[in-house]
């Protein structure tokens, strides 16, 4: 059996690691089939692309996709993306624009908290100018002190009610789907056990995100559990989703999975790369 994994990061977004050594180190994993899923950049791929080349590693070009549905953030994952598609070049631009203001009021929030020049501190773990994320703020917060690892910053700080948080609007569910298939690619649904909908409300978000093109969502994943595993396999059936995996590695020692260490898909779904060349 193929082990195929279809979401992590590099140093293009927040992960640690440059596109190519996240390469090297999916093909020591074992991984077969692999794709780079950004947050809202494409700037890796023609580096992750060439890399897996050299290495024999079959490559999914691919993208995470911050969106804001019903006030909620939720992330979609396009698959077999065209990186050079005009569309969705310019709507991850026009999606991650806001991140420089968010970071600097971010900072003036931690500062009114006692942390002062956050900012400064989250840059030196930026990679790339044009994404800095919450995930910098937490690897500096974890650097001087303020909390042990990056889930208790999560959990004390840039959350909801907490300090450093501060409301962002993301791209449009229909805006972020259309792009990813107008750039030839497929849509799936990242980490669905990880919002907080009710069950009238998810109902609402897949409708829409199917009636949209959306084709798959992940079952598979870092962020689930493995009740979750079932949970999702089973919404993923009843809903007519295909079913996706990914690690959704961010680093080494930061993840709870490294790359290509999940369990395989269960028997019960249709993977998402039941059509693909492989
Ligand atoms: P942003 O896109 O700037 O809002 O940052 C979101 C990123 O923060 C996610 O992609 C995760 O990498 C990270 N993140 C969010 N919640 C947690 C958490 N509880 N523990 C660790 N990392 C998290
Ligand atoms: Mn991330
Ligand atoms: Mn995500
Ligand atoms: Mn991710």
């Amino acid at each position: 059996m193929l082990n195929i994994d279809l979401h992590c990061h590099s140093t293009v977004s927040d992960g640690t690691l440059a596109p190519a050594v996240v390469a090297a180190r999916a093909k020591e994993m074992g991984v077969d089939v692999w794709a780079l899923t950004d947050h809202d950049e494409l700037g890796g791929i023609p580096e992750a692309r060439q890399a897996a080349g050299d290495l024999g590693l079959r490559y999914v070009p691919g993208v995470e996709i911050s969106v804001t549905w019903a006030g909620e953030t939720v992330h979609i994952v396009g698959l077999h993306i065209d990186e050079n598609n005009a569309d969705l070049v310019n709507g991850l631009a026009a999606t991650r624009g806001g991140r420089g203001r968010r970071a600097e009021e971010m900072s003036q929030q931690l500062a009114a908290a006692g942390i002062p020049d956050a900012y400064e501190g989250a840059l030196k773990y930026v990679g790339n100018p044009d994404l800095i994320s919450r995930t910098h703020f937490a690897r500096y917060l974890v650097e001087i002190g303020a909390c042990p690892d990056l889930r208790e910053v999560f959990r004390n700080y840039l959350t909801e009610g907490k300090p450093g948080y501060v409301p962002f609007r993301w791209a449009a569910l229909k805006d972020a789907v259309k792009w990813i298939r107008g750039a030839g690619g497929v849509a799936i649904v990242a980490h669905p056990g990880r919002y907080n909908f009710t069950a009238l409300e998810f109902g609402a978000f897949l409708d829409e995100f199917k009636q949209a093109g959306g084709i798959g969502m992940e079952v598979i994943t870092g962020s689930h559990t493995p009740d979750q595993y079932d949970i999702y396999a089973k919404v993923a059936k009843a809903q007519g989703l295909l079913a996706s995996r990914g690690s959704d590695f961010h680093g080494p020692g930061e993840s709870k999975f490294d790359l290509g260490e999940l369990p395989h898909l269960p028997e019960s779904v249709v993977p998402v790369w039941r059509d693909w060349a492989l």
